[in-house]
């Protein structure tokens, strides 16, 4: 017997980043050497102080359940964090720790909208919004920004995409998979669309602290009074202290949005792990010496990849201004045949990349821009110096 697939489930697209991760693990397991430049996640150890922490909540026997929406210490770590950083005033009861920055947005969409509703995702967007939103039964309405625009969503696109049905704007910012990001200006023009409208605004800070100089991050409430009552913010340990196995992410809302985040994460899994919140303590309240060597890290891996970028002819990639994603515009390589492959879109680029010069990177129409290639530069310098030599080679064989 087979049984029929709910139709929510059977529309939904698994996630293209974690497929190409997928393809590139099949194939270095039969022996080939792969340069895996899909998956965004640091390339680091998690600092030892952390995993010290992970294990003395074990041996103290911190290995039971906890309070569905996180340990009171934790919270009060991430809103002690949002205050000195950003000077929002929030209380811990306003936070929720999540399995992940995903979960958090996940819950997010699952207490705000109902079917038919909508919620404005600017794109290129990182592959799970819209299918994350599709499971709550609305709509992701997605608005094309432009390169020339470094992928920035204008407050006359905003305001044109809303209907009497939208709920969310969904605002990344630094962008997976772009890079790019919104100055305080930009951001405080569309919160004055966003109050116009009525809408809430989920902002996704997970890259907050990855920001290049001369960019300035600023997070979405400060930007014009009382965002807070319209906001949620997501963030979480995964990138900024290199812990995405250990899946701590939270989100900071109005109290009563974050009641029924709690109510609602009571039901789907019962509380984050234990273990891992008393990691993320420790990450918070640490030294925090470790972002800046990651940091400095990926500063000069970002320096490699623009130049290698610019030396390729027929390639080019907004400006970086935080996260560790390069979003290389191929519009000019397609429509050739590469080793006789005919090749006319991303996706096609992206496999015949991966089969014919081992490197696995992500198909822009994945994010809902065809014609790009994503790479992750969270890589060791040598698996790039590789990835660059295999793209030029590839391109040579058109
Ligand atoms: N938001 C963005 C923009 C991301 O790139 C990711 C990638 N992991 C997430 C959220 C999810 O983070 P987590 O691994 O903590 O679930
Ligand atoms: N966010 C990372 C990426 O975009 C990790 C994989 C995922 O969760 O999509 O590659």
């Amino acid at each position: 017997m087979s049984a029929p697939i709910s139709r929510i489930v059977e529309a939904l697209e698994p996630s293209a980043t974690i497929a190409m991760a997928g393809k590139a693990r099949e194939l270095k397991a039969t022996g080939r050497t792969v340069c895996d430049l899909s998956l965004g996640e640091p390339d680091f150890d998690t600092p030892a102080h952390i995993r010290k922490a992970a294990l003395e909540a074990m041996d103290s026997g911190f290995t039971h359940y906890t309070a569905a929406g996180g340990i009171v210490e934790l919270k009060t770590a991430v809103v002690g964090q949002y205050n000195a950083r950003h000077g929002l005033d929030y209380a811990p009861a306003q936070v929720v720790v999540s399995n992940g920055a995903k979960h958090a947005l996940h819950n997010a969409f699952t207490v705000l909208l109902n079917p038919g509703d909508e919620v404005i995702i600017p794109a290129p967007y990182w592959v799970s919004y819209a299918e994350l939103v599709k499971l709550t039964g609305a709509v992701p309405v997605i608005v094309q920004t432009e390169q020339a625009a470094d992928f920035k969503l204008t407050p006359d696109q905003l305001r044109e995409a809303t209907t009497d049905r939208t709920r969310i704007l969904l605002l990344c910012s630094p962008s997976n998979p772009t890079g790019s990001m919104y100055s305080p200006e930009e951001l405080g023009e569309l919160a004055d669309v966003v109050i116009e409208k009525d809408l809430v605004v989920v902002a996704d800070e997970i890259y907050e602290y990855l920001v290049y100089e001369p960019h300035q991050f600023a997070s979405f409430p400060t930007v014009r009074p009382g965002l807070m009552d319209r906001t949620i913010l997501i963030n979480g340990v995964s990138k900024t202290y290199a812990m995405t196995g250990w899946r701590i992410g939270w989100s900071l809302s109005p109290l009563y949005l974050a009641k029924a985040m709690g109510s609602l994460q009571s039901q789907q899994t019962s509380c984050p792990c234990s273990i891992s919140q008393k990691a993320a303590i420790a990450a918070l309240e640490g030294p925090q010496e470790c972002i800046g060597e990651m940091l400095a890290e990926f500063t000069r891996r970002r320096q490699f990849v623009i130049e290698r970028i610019a030396s390729i002819p027929g390639l080019s990639c907004p400006e970086m201004g935080g996260a560790f994603y390069a979003y290389i515009n191929i519009k000019e390589h397609l429509g050739r045949t590469y080793g006789g492959v005919q090749v006319d879109d991303s996706s096609a680029w992206c496999l015949e990349l991966l089969n014919q010069q081992n490197v696995a990177t992500v198909m822009g129409s994945a994010f809902g821009t065809d014609g790009y290639s994503r790479i992750s530069f969270a890589t060791s310098m040598e698996n790039l110096e590789a990835a660059f030599d295999g793209i030029e080679k590839f391109i040579a064989s058109e």
